[in-house]
């Protein structure tokens, strides 16, 4: 199993230089503020384990998407600073990645001591994972530590091109996203129950498709809905739709009716004449969206039905807000699933993005077993699909 992987805690990292690539692709204002610093808090345990047993750690990261260039909008400076504030530490910022400044600050650098490299994808290298950028890279450290979830599906040089040149083992954050969500998808408490939503239909078919004949029911929310209601003869208005993927969620009911696994949708849906908070709105039928309206939530009665299936469960993954929950007018359905999914006795397993936003916006998050920090991740892990960044690592 993937998720038997060394981490920080089966290796030596005593005295040694240890290269941690965090995800410290925080959200900032205009005027680069970090809005929610959740993502550097999680570093900390993995960093303080590795400065109290006597490393040097030198931490790198990617900020947003300055394709290549040195673009200092996403210059990782102010997340040294706070990281620094949270970690009563000085962190010393190099200008670059490999370049004079990352040399001079990482052969100097002493146990207990923090550097953090410049952004890595100023350099084109970092998203290529060329070798020489790789190996530069690692030439700074004795031991890669990746503690970088969210950015584990992802082959770049800082996620698994520098497992080439240096002994490769998982964070403790890593360490748990595997061991919880690994340990749930391998053998499963029934009656287990997946909760789909979101938008985007087309990178949850293929989860979809894995939970069928492993999980009891299929909920079915949000945007996602209204294809299945499209490829089942339902009439969606003017809601969100993804036409090309008709076909492939009709195979879908099909081929869940043979193995058993119930796919329920919406009973009731929110409309609205607008994607926005200030239309007009109202619940109808699901399936019956009329003309110009589109469907923005699930309405009361899915609420209400869901919950109880929610109640009998032992296991749940959720994945993907019910509605547009970031307008307040149509955040009662996730909210409704939320705290359903928070009161449940089960295994709970939020897999990251929005349906996570949405547990946290609302205190749940410790209601809950595990909240994952990987989006597109945690997706590709539920699915079972091999993560290169976490391959790369060394086996237990
Ligand atoms: P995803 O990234 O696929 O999980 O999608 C999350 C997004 O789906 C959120 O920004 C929601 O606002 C959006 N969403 C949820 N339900 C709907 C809906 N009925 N119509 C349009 N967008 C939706």
């Amino acid at each position: 199993m993937d998720y038997m992987k060394k981490s920080v805690k089966d290796v030596d990292v005593k005295g040694k230089k240890v290269l941690l690539r965090c995800d410290f692709n925080v959200p900032q204002d205009a005027d680069g503020n970090i809005t929610d610093d959740k993502r550097i808090r999680e570093a900390l345990p993995t960093l303080r384990y590795l400065l109290d047993e006597g490393a040097a750690v030198i931490v790198c990261s990617h900020l947003g998407r300055p394709k290549g260039e040195r673009k200092m909008k996403y210059t990782l400076t102010p997340v040294a600073k706070h990281l620094s504030e949270l970690l009563g530490r000085e962190v010393s910022m190099s200008f670059d990645i490999t370049g004079p400044d990352a040399l001079r600050l990482c052969s100097e650098i002493k146990p207990g001591q923090v550097v953090m490299l410049e952004n890595l994808r100023f350099d084109p290298g970092e998203e290529k994972c060329d070798s020489e950028f790789s190996k530069k890279l690692s030439s700074f450290a004795d031991i890669y530590v990746n503690d970088a979830f969210g950015a584990a599906h992802r082959a770049h040089a800082s996620i698994v091109g520098v497992a080439e040149y240096l002994p490769a083992v998982s964070g403790l954050l890593i360490e748990k996203e595997l061991r919880v969500m690994g340990g749930a998808m391998e053998n499963p408490e029934h009656p287990f129950i997946a909760i789909m939503g979101g938008a985007k239909v087309s990178d949850k078919l293929g989860l979809i498709g894995s939970f069928i004949g492993k999980c009891d029911a299929i909920l079915i929310v949000g945007g996602m809905a209204y294809t299945f209601f499209k490829a089942m003869g339902g009439s969606i208005g003017s809601s969100i739709c993804d036409d090309k993927s008709l076909e492939l969620v009709k195979d879908l009911m099909a081929h869940a009716e043979e193995k058993g696994t119930k796919i329920y949708l919406p009973l009731d849906t929110v409309v609205s004449d607008t994607f926005s908070n200030d239309g007009n709105f109202e619940t109808v039928e699901a399936g019956h969206v009329p003309g110009t309206f589109m469907g923005m939530d699930i309405g009361p009665k899915t609420v209400e039905k869901y919950g109880e299936i929610i109640k009998s469960a032992k296991t749940i993954v959720w994945n993907g807000p019910a509605g547009v929950f970031e307008m307040p007018n149509f955040s009662r359905g996730t909210e409704g699933i939320a705290r359903a999914v928070a009161e449940s006795e089960a295994v709970s397993i939020i897999g990251g993005g929005d349906s996570a936003a949405a547990i946290e916006k609302l205190g749940l998050e410790n209601k809950v077993t595990h909240v994952s920090t990987g989006g597109g991740a945690a997706i590709e892990f539920l699915e079972g699909l091999e993560l290169p960044g976490i391959a790369c690592l060394l086996d237990k």
